[in-house]
């Protein structure tokens, strides 16, 4: 699903991190224990009038101190342009109008973006004079807010939900598989997309349109039609900014959010990292195919078993995404990315792949008779019968008699005897448990 993203900007002190934390708070508490990247704070999915979208607070991208604070807020505004549908503009309606708010105004009028602009810090209920001298920042009426007291902040969400594309995914024809590279800073991404893009078997197609349109690259792959999502935040680095990692998170997680099926590239000669789990669950999370691309590989000394013990090493780590196809390529060389697009073809199959629901059901009924279902205090897990709901990820409807019978190790058994016939390499599997009397 391809949810709107909300960027919040502003210079700092105005209250962005304690408006992010005032809209996604419930959120917080359910996302905090997966793998994903949610827990940095910067990001979050949100919620309104069961409008999903992510929520992005550019200021949890602070630099190190060192840094000048104009360039660093540019940063800022500049990747919220790149990134959203909605922009949330906060100035502080206590200090009034500062020359960075103006500068700052000036880049998100150019942008031709959705910017909401945001008094914060309104204390007191009713309309306050304060708000009207920001009228001259020239981006329409300021939402008088405040965050900390939390005033205003169902009109102002209100308001947001109003700005919504209708429909995000018009922007794409489905025939184009949305793939995003996505990895740790150096690892080899823009070498990778490079590559690709410089062979011969490979077509670039220029798309005129929207803004989005110029940061994404659409291609054909011999018959195949692919866009690579945010080609333009990897292959043009314009300052130090962008090898910053903070950063790059955030380019990463709009990317995947984007996309169907994600490249995590991994650098051969650093092997896994912590970085790497993250992107790598947030993906898995968001039911996003997946391949795994060892890179660098010209770089690693061979000897017979080198790639399995690097399998091994990457299964150990990245257990949870144990479907995920492993290729070792070298960006540099181009040594087996034809392999990367053999890989790419089963998975966009496998995202996509249907099975009957007399065929499921086949499945479930060996899979209880092979392996009884637990029980708890002389009640046994009932498993009805299931059906496909969905697909990209696919997902199956399971109806059974008691929710808290069914643990996560019986789903597991479940899952494994489904991708015993039908494989599904590439791609979650999404579960949902409904109880029938
Ligand atoms: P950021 O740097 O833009 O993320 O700003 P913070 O959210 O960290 O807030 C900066 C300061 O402003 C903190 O001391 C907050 O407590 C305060 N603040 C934030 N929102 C409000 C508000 O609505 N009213 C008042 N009076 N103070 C606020
Ligand atoms: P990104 O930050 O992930 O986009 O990484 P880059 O594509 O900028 O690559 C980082 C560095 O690794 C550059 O110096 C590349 O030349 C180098 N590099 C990338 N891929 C390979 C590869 O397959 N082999 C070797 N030897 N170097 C590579």
């Amino acid at each position: 699903m391809d949810r709107p993203v909300v960027c919040i900007v502003g210079r700092p002190n105005v209250g962005k991190s304690t408006l992010f934390n005032k809209i996604v708070r419930k959120r917080i508490a359910i996302t905090e224990d997966n793998p994903g990247v949610t827990r940095d704070r910067i990001y979050s999915e949100a919620e309104w009038l069961n409008k999903y979208f992510t929520l992005i607070d550019t200021g949890g991208l602070e630099p190190e101190a060192e840094e000048i604070i104009p360039t660093h807020i540019r940063q800022q505004v500049e990747i919220a342009i790149e990134s959203a549908d909605v922009i949330l503009f906060i100035v502080d309606g206590m200090e009034g109008v500062t020359s960075t708010d103006r500068d700052i105004a000036n880049m998100l009028r150019k942008s031709g973006k959705e910017v909401l602009l945001v008094c914060n810090k309104i204390d007191t209920k009713g309309v306050s004079d304060q708000i009207y001298e920001f009228y001259e920042l020239g981006l329409g009426s300021p939402i008088a807010i405040s965050a900390e007291q939390g005033l205003g902040i169902g009109d102002l969400l209100d308001e947001v939900i109003k700005h919504f594309p209708e429909h995000k995914d018009i922007e794409y024809d489905d025939e184009h598989v949305k793939i995003a590279i996505i990895g740790k800073p150096n690892v080899g991404k823009s070498s990778l997309i490079n590559n690709i893009l410089g062979e011969d078997r490979v077509i670039v197609t220029d798309i005129p349109g929207t803004t989005r349109d110029a940061i994404d690259t659409y291609f054909t792959y011999g018959e195949d039609k692919y866009i690579f999502i945010d080609t333009a935040g990897l292959r043009r680095k314009r300052s130090i900014f962008e090898k910053v990692e903070r950063y790059s998170v955030i380019r990463t997680l709009t990317a995947v959010d984007r996309s169907d099926i994600c490249v995590l590239v991994i650098d051969a000669t650093e092997g896994v990292s912590e970085q790497d789990t993250k992107i790598a669950g947030y993906a898995h999370d968001n039911g996003k195919g997946l391949i795994i691309a060892v890179n660098k590989w010209d770089l690693i000394e061979k000897e017979t078993n080198t790639h399995l013990e690097f399998e091994k090493d990457i299964r150990n780590k990245l257990s949870f995404i144990s479907y995920a196809p492993i290729v070792f390529i070298s960006a540099k060389t181009g040594k087996r990315v034809d392999r990367l697009f053999q890989l790419l073809k089963v998975v966009n199959n496998n995202i996509n792949l249907r099975i009957s629901t007399g065929v499921l059901n086949d499945i479930i009924s060996e899979a209880i008779l092979l392996s009884q279902p637990p029980s708890d205090k002389g009640v046994r897990l009932k498993i009805y019968y299931g059906t496909q709901v969905g697909v990209r990820p696919p997902k199956f409807l399971i109806f059974i008699n008691k929710k808290e019978l069914m643990h996560f190790s019986y789903q597991r058994y479940l899952e494994n005897q489904i991708r015993k016939y039908f494989g599904f390499d590439g791609t979650p599997i999404q579960f949902e448990f409904k109880e029938k009397g």
